[in-house]
């Protein structure tokens, strides 16, 4: 018996609304609908089979005035390791001065993803 999942295509404003039909013995999606284009497709296949985020946080600082930083990873990552990333994340502690983009932890969980600052810290 065929599933249906649904799903909201974020590449553009028009914001479609997409339905895979999916086989619920195999796994396969079936058939796609209502994207109005290929881009939209593709999100739909990619956001069912591996739904990834760019991970945003804050971390703790060493300054008085600017006790937190906000930071983003400089890649998406999988849904499924977003809450141990922020585990990681949350034992992070930035010296100032840090610039707007600078990376602020490297490769976090041997993932080759870094946390960047979105802020500049002074
Ligand atoms: S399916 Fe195409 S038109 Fe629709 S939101 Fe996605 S990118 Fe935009």
């Amino acid at each position: 018996m065929p599933k249906k999942v649904n799903v909201i295509c974020t590449n553009c404003p028009m914001g479609c609304g997409i339905t895979l039909t999916v086989d619920e013995k195999s796994d396969e999606v079936i058939n796609i609908e209502g994207n109005k284009c290929k881009q939209g497709k593709e999100y739909a296949l990619a956001e069912y089979k591996n739904p990834v985020r760019v991970l945003t946080a804050t971390v703790r600082t060493n300054s008085l005035e600017n006790p937190l930083l906000p930071v983003r990873t400089d890649k998406p990552v999988p849904r499924d390791k977003m809450k141990e990333m922020m585990y990681v994340v949350a034992r992070v502690n930035v010296k100032k001065p840090v610039q707007l983009g600078q990376v602020v932890e490297q490769n976090i969980m041997g993932m080759d993803v870094n946390l960047i600052a979105t802020e500049n810290l002074t």
